[in-house]
């Protein structure tokens, strides 16, 4: 049986990264082939997360036990938490040769293509930088200091969209959507 294939989605918060995934996931065309890791965090959770649906919320001590443990693929520091890939989910699923999506940072990313050379990297962003920030107002999910460091870090990521094997700018969610869903489909499917 062949491997499975990782295909890591990374982009600037607001840039609509989480609905293109969620989208992606639920299509007919990749159900069941395509399955997302779900990763360990420790940030609070947000209003109207779930425990083991959107992350699994951990403590400090439990995620260095982890890291440390060696049951991390990769683990980053993103704004003021820590965020990490479960190794052995990912390793079993594609084994069993199930496709596995990482929405994961750009310094993630690039740990995990070091170990994944053949590793699907998609980026996707807004139009401009304002645009970016008009849609992280309107969302309200953050305080204003962190919407300004999220809009830094944005600026900052933005200069990594180079290195992935393709770059989605979402102006229409419609239109990035068809892109992102016939990009994952080619890539996995049709070489295969
Ligand atoms: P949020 O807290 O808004 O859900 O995610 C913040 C950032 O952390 C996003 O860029 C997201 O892609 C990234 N992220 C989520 N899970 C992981 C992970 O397991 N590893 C890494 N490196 N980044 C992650």
């Amino acid at each position: 049986m062949k491997k499975g294939r990782i295909v890591i989605i990374s982009g600037p918060s607001g840039s609509g990264k989480t609905t293109l995934q969620a989208k992606l996931l639920k299509s007919k065309r990749v159900k069941g082939k395509l399955v997302e890791s779900i990763s360990i965090t420790t940030r609070p959770r947000r209003k109207g997360e779930k425990d083991g649906r959107e992350y699994f919320f951990v403590s400090d001590k439990m995620f260095r036990y982890k890291k440390r443990a060696g049951h991390l693929l990769e683990s980053e520091q993103v704004f003021h938490c820590f965020y990490g890939t479960p190794r052995k989910y990912v390793y079993d699923l594609l084994k069993k040769g199930t496709h596995v999506l990482l929405g994961i940072d750009v310094k993630g990313a690039r740990k995990v293509r070091l170990q994944y050379p053949e590793a699907l990297m998609i980026f996707i962003k807004t139009p401009s930088l304002k645009v970016l920030k008009e849609r992280l107002l309107k969302r309200k999910t953050e305080e204003p200091t962190d919407l300004k460091i999220r809009v830094a870090i944005a600026s900052q990521e933005l200069k990594a969209a180079n290195r992935y094997d393709f770059v989605i700018i979402n102006n229409d969610l419609k239109k990035a959507y068809a892109e992102l869903e016939n990009i994952v489909c080619r890539e996995l499917f049709a070489k295969r």
